[in-house]
């Protein structure tokens, strides 16, 4: 499946900071630890939020089905 890549930075900054401190960690089982490193890319007709769990560095996804293109 091919992957496209996009810029999250280009999201307006209240957006950002809510999927950078919005998340749920599938190692903590913990909600809202926050991440860094954003990565956002397009595949399979979803858009996909990719960074590291702020306390245990494991990458955290969060998928977007929502998303007009
Ligand atoms: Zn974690």
């Amino acid at each position: 499946m091919s992957r496209e890549e996009r810029d999250f930075y280009k999201r307006p900054e209240d957006e950002q900071q809510e999927f950078l401190t919005n998340t749920w960690c599938n190692e903590c089982m913990e909600a809202n630890l926050g991440m860094k490193d954003p990565q956002e890319y397009v595949q399979d007709k979803a858009v996909f939020i990719e960074g590291k769990c702020n306390r245990c560095g494991m990458s955290i996804v969060t998928e977007l089905t929502d998303e007009n293109f």
